[in-house]
């Protein structure tokens, strides 16, 4: 039954003919997406990428042996049909489909391949598990969502590379197989044939190379990158991962900054049809973390964290006093959440046990009624005007509920901006199409490792320090800022980047703080120090993570949705089945030997 093409050619593709192609002939080559046989009449619905076709086959117009292939088409079969467009009869139009005022009466067909049953329905919800659907991931991708979003991100990568080369970015690319990169992770590591016992890394990111080129006095330079860590995956990460990396020479943050806002403008209009509103908002890293208690805050949220240490204090609750006491390491903070007065105790528990989960002490909690405090730990702010006080402080109003945490001041910003997050989520309708960047920046330069009771970098070590902190490097390094920032929207990180340290002694001195010895650094990035012997340029840059960007504004559960080909939590590929063991012959070539477990 099966035909070969014989050079037969579409005349549409089945998302393109319309009720002014009525009368064309048509030649529409597709999948069997679904077959209703009415006895007599039996209609299919054709797919490809572009769209669906319903096409008729109709008996008192066919010979019996083309009817009788027409009903032997089973599911995502290929199929080729030849045919005259109609209009379809007023009333019978399918409003949600763009071809759904014609049909296509058949008068010809052939059948290009069969298939299988797939394991899993291509139409409709998708409700396989995602084992199966990546196993299956060409039929998986068949799927209308998913589909979608790869042609999504083919879109917006495109953008990005129109709008970065008007902009006189250079698209260039840099090796895959590296010397280590500073990223921090894992590396990927390749061995050597010709180089026994040696190996290259996989890049975990373009960094070392992409400064380089700055020295090289490429000026602007942009790469869509892939990333390669070699990292247990936590929930929505994958070993390889796709920036859209940049690096710019005699700039300062605002200049990266407008670049991405523009990039992200460009997309908006181009792929989104709308305007987004530029520039972002700024918070530094200090502020982000008083008022959210996230370093990604998500300004959707119509409240923030209060500051109620000191009236706090003057309330008859003994960890209140305490943490006024030991203030400023100390702090007690408000949650004001507007007209959640009405909470019932089971859920006030569940977020007190989620702020537990991020080490608080436990959750107080108080209803804004009339003007006063019920409930809780309102018994304790009974003396004077304490309770009118702590409500002023919080910014709360009638209706709302207080949900309090103390303790030590960076515990009490996570604990409550964790809560936050969550009471957000479950109890204010937020738009998943309100994006609402914001700039954090300013972060700390270094994170004290108690694993190794030393100083390391917070986002890598070539980040340049502000100028004004320079002079505290090493007297006091948990005091130093960086030049680094982040790209958040409604509480997703979606960008990561920094101004480089372009000299020498300055970039020893940093690396002095983390205790990374010469010949360490030598070993790892001589070849980048070296470079900055030579004139490198004042320069930085910042890299954007695609995957997300297209789920974010695309939609997806995670950035597997944004994947063609994704990995699993355990980093296995279960279509193909990577990674799997290499013969001994190759091994042997490679002197690698396996060591017994
Ligand atoms: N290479 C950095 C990263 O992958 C980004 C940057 O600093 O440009 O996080």
């Amino acid at each position: 039954m099966i035909e070969p093409l014989a050079g037969r050619k579409r005349t549409h593709r089945c998302g393109d003919p319309r009720p002014e192609h009525a009368g064309t002939r048509a030649r529409l080559m597709g999948w069997a997406h679904r077959v209703r046989d009415h006895g007599g009449v039996l209609f299919l619905d054709l797919r490809d990428r572009y769209g669906i076709t319903q096409v008729v086959f109709r008996p008192e117009r066919l010979n019996a042996k083309t009817m009788e292939h027409a009903r032997a088409i089973g599911s995502v079969w290929v199929v080729l049909v030849e045919g005259t467009v109609l209009k379809r009869p007023a009333g019978s139009e399918n409003p949600d489909l763009p071809t759904g005022g014609i049909e296509v009466e058949a008068d010809g067909l052939a059948i290009l391949n069969e298939s299988k049953t797939p394991p899993f329905p291509i139409e409709g919800a998708n409700t396989a598990s995602e084992d199966l659907r990546l196993r299956y991931r060409y039929l998986d991708l068949r799927r209308e969502a998913l589909r979608e979003n790869i042609v999504f991100r083919h879109a917006i990568t495109k953008s990005v590379r129109d709008h970065l080369s008007d902009e006189g970015f250079l698209e260039i690319e840099t090796p895959l197989l590296v010397k280590p990169t500073p990223e921090g992770a894992r590396d990927y590591v390749v061995p050597s044939r010709l180089h026994p016992g040696k190996f290259y890394a996989l890049p975990q990111s373009p960094q070392l190379y992409k400064q380089v080129l700055m020295v090289a006095g490429f000026d602007r330079y942009f790469q869509i990158a892939r990333c390669l860590r070699d990292e247990d995956l936590r929930a929505d990460r994958q070993p390889e991962f796709t920036q859209i990396d940049l690096e710019m020479s005699f700039v300062t943050e605002d200049d990266v900054f407008a670049v991405v806002e523009g990039m992200l403008e460009a997309i908006f209009r181009r792929d989104m049809g709308r305007e987004l509103k530029v520039p972002f908002p700024r918070l530094t890293y200090r502020e982000a973390m008083e008022r959210f208690g996230s370093d990604k805050p998500d300004l959707r949220i119509p409240f923030e964290i209060k500051d109620v240490t000191s009236v706090a204090g003057q309330s008859a609750f003994e960890i209140f006093r305490g943490a006024a006491a030991s203030a400023p390491g100390t702090m007690t903070g408000a949650l004001p959440v507007p007209g959640q007065g009405g909470a019932s105790r089971k859920e006030i528990d569940a977020w007190e046990a989620a702020a537990k989960l991020m080490g608080a002490a436990g959750l107080a909690w108080a209803r804004v009624k009339g003007g006063a405090l019920d409930g809780g730990v309102a018994k304790h702010f009974a003396a004077g005007d304490l309770a009118a006080r702590l409500i002023g402080a919080a910014g709360a109003n009638d209706g709302d509920l207080l949900l309090i945490a103390s303790g030590t001041r960076s515990l009490v910003q996570r604990a409550l901006g964790h809560v936050r997050t969550l009471v957000g989520a479950q109890k204010f309708p937020l738009d998943p199409k309100d994006f609402r960047f914001v700039w954090v920046h300013q972060f700390p330069l270094f994170e004290w490792d108690e694993g190794r009771q030393a100083w390391s970098p917070a986002h890598h070590i070539f980040t340049m320090p502000l100028e004004e902190h320079i002079a505290h490097l090493e007297s006091d390094p948990g005091r130093v800022h960086g030049q680094l920032y982040d790209l958040a929207a409604n509480g997703a990180e979606l960008a990561s980047g920094s101004i480089r340290i372009h000299r020498k002694d300055l970039q020893e001195r940093v690396l002095g703080v983390i205790g990374m010895r010469p010949e360490e650094l030598k070993a790892k990035f001589g070849f980048l120090l070296e470079s900055f012997e030579y004139g490198a340029p004042p320069h930085g840059g910042i890299a954007l993570g695609l995957d997300r960007l297209v789920v974010l504004f695309h939609g997806g559960d995670s950035i597997r949705d944004a994947i063609a080909f994704p990995k699993t939590a355990s980093a296995t590929s279960l279509m193909d089945g990577a990674p799997t063991s290499v013969d001994p012959a190759d091994l042997k070539e490679l002197k690698i030997r396996i060591a017994a477990e």
